[in-house]
């Protein structure tokens, strides 16, 4: 099985930093189905390809009964197309030898982690259920150019047609991770076909590997249904939780505390002021169970957790880092038995309908949507107001009007440099309304910091009340 990955990209040879191995080297990595190698056969400042050389050892696979469960002792396991094809084993390759690269990282090449370039990817076989049209219907939304090579059956023996065996070549302008990735899910979803036990954990790797491109893709159920081995309870979870994609720099790109933003508004104390007017509001509305949508670093969450009036505390963010933190400045390995038992804080994604955020008094998101882009605000919106469904949901975000008044902040910029918008007192009151007739909820606008008679507060809430309790 030979994958090979060329760029032209100048210095070529930069493929190797990004791959996290060298060019002038031949490397090789033991697999628990055989062996994986790694060489360049060419490598110059003009054109450079990476290949992956995967020997599977079917002798090995039967004896170590590391086969697919429910195989017998036929001579179908010792004689198989596996060791010659591009199958479930080239993903585990790729994840074990291209770890780094697939998830975008590169301590030397940093920016071109993040930088499209030319790249061509070529599969010596592929086996593919569906032939060359459900290759192209893969790859093609995705914005690669095809080629598919088909192989006949038996060469002596033309009349019995096409094998489903392609050579196949993808081409396109593309972050090395994400061709590793399509590559990742799209290879045994071609193959229909994986050499491992698929249970719910595939569910997870799915989503996080489809983050960005699943969601939208219009072959997403055959891809979730081939995946996921055909078992409908797996595929139906994939599917429900696919409202849109998701964003993955998030995580990277969201330190928020001691940031820039907090620089900015220090004078002002903006900060407490801004929780002091969320927690009122939530006592106001008589909440007694909460969820901190996009909690970062806890600081509502310390201020609820002092409040014996929250009796069920839940802080969610996409930011592992933001959660550890979070933690660690609860101090909640030391909180007291009682203590512990209010508060909780979990992994996930605003983006993806998640029934954890089902059945709470009450919602906030404080300072958050204004790092969602904007494509993704539709899945935010359904996320918390159709699924999630609070009673109350609280909202905060900056208003870009009070931006002038600051003297630090240069003109059109933003107060953080995550913020993918700032909204002015007219954008962020329509887009609330609308929300707020679309799913039943009545909104009141409250302003936070003090109220400049020209350019209004320097942040804005929306307090949205839900009106039919019974939907
Ligand atoms: N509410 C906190 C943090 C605001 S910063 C406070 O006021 O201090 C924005 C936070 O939103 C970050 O922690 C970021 O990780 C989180 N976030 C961004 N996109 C998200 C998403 N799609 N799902 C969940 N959290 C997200």
């Amino acid at each position: 099985m030979l994958l090979t990955i060329r760029t032209t990209h100048r210095p070529a040879t930069d493929l190797g930093f990004l791959l996290h191995k060298n060019p002038a080297r031949v490397q090789s990595f033991e697999q628990s189905f055989g062996q994986a190698h790694v060489f360049y056969p060419e490598a110059s400042a003009d054109a450079c390809t990476a290949a992956l050389l995967l020997d599977v050892d079917a002798v090995a696979l039967v004896r170590g009964r590391r086969g697919p469960a429910g195989e017998g002792g036929t001579l179908a396991q010792y004689v198989n197309d596996r060791p010659y094809v591009a199958s479930s084993f080239l993903s585990v390759a790729i994840a074990s030898v291209f770890g780094s690269a697939l998830a975008g990282r590169s301590k030397e090449r940093p920016d071109l982690v993040t930088t499209p370039i030319p790249l061509r990817a070529r599969i010596a076989v592929v086996p593919c259920r569906g032939g060359a049209e459900f290759l192209r219907r893969l790859f093609e939304p995705l914005g690669y150019a095809v080629t598919a090579t088909s192989h006949p059956l038996d060469i002596a023996n033309p009349t019995w047609g096409d094998s489903r065996y392609l050579t196949v070549e993808l081409s396109g302008t593309k972050r090395l991770s994400e061709l590793l990735t399509h590559l990742y899910v799209l290879v045994p979803v071609l193959d229909d076909e994986k050499h491992y036990w698929v249970g719910s954990d595939e569910v997870e790797k799915l989503l996080r590997h489809g983050e960005g491109w699943l969601g939208t893709h219009p072959e997403r159920e055959t891809i979730a249904m081939r995946y996921l081995c055909h078992q409908r309870s797996l595929v139906d979870e994939a599917i429900s939780r696919l409202v849109v994609d998701e964003d993955p720099s998030i995580d990277e790109g969201a330190e928020m505390p001691g940031g820039a933003e907090t620089q900015i508004e220090e004078p002002l104390k903006l900060n407490e002021q801004r929780l002091s007017t969320v927690v009122a509001a939530l006592k106001a509305a008589g909440a007694k169970r909460v969820v901190d949508l996009g909690c970062g670093e806890g600081r509502l969450l310390r201020r609820l957790l002092d409040d014996r009036d929250f009796e069920e505390i839940i802080g969610m963010d996409v930011s592992h880092r933001a959660l550890e933190t979070a933690s660690a400045r609860l101090r909640l390995d030391r909180l007291a038995p009682m203590q512990r038992e209010r508060i909780r804080l979990i992994h996930g994604s605003l983006l993806y309908r998640d029934s954890r955020l089902t059945g709470y008094d009450a919602a906030t998101v404080v300072e958050v949507v204004e790092h969602l882009d904007p494509p993704r605000l539709a899945a935010f919106e359904r996320v918390v107001f159709e699924f999630a469904r609070p009673r109350v949901i609280i909202l905060t975000t900056p208003n870009a009007e009070y931006n002038v008044r600051w003297p630090t902040l240069g003109a059109g910029t933003y107060r953080h440099k995550d913020h993918r918008f700032e909204w002015t007192r007219d954008q962020f009151q329509n887009w609330a309304r609308a929300l707020a007739v679309r799913f039943a909820y009545d909104v009141r606008f409250v302003p936070v910091g003090s109220d400049d008679p020209q350019v209004g507060p320097p942040t804005q809430m929306a307090v949205f009340t839900r009106t039919q309790t019974n939907v």
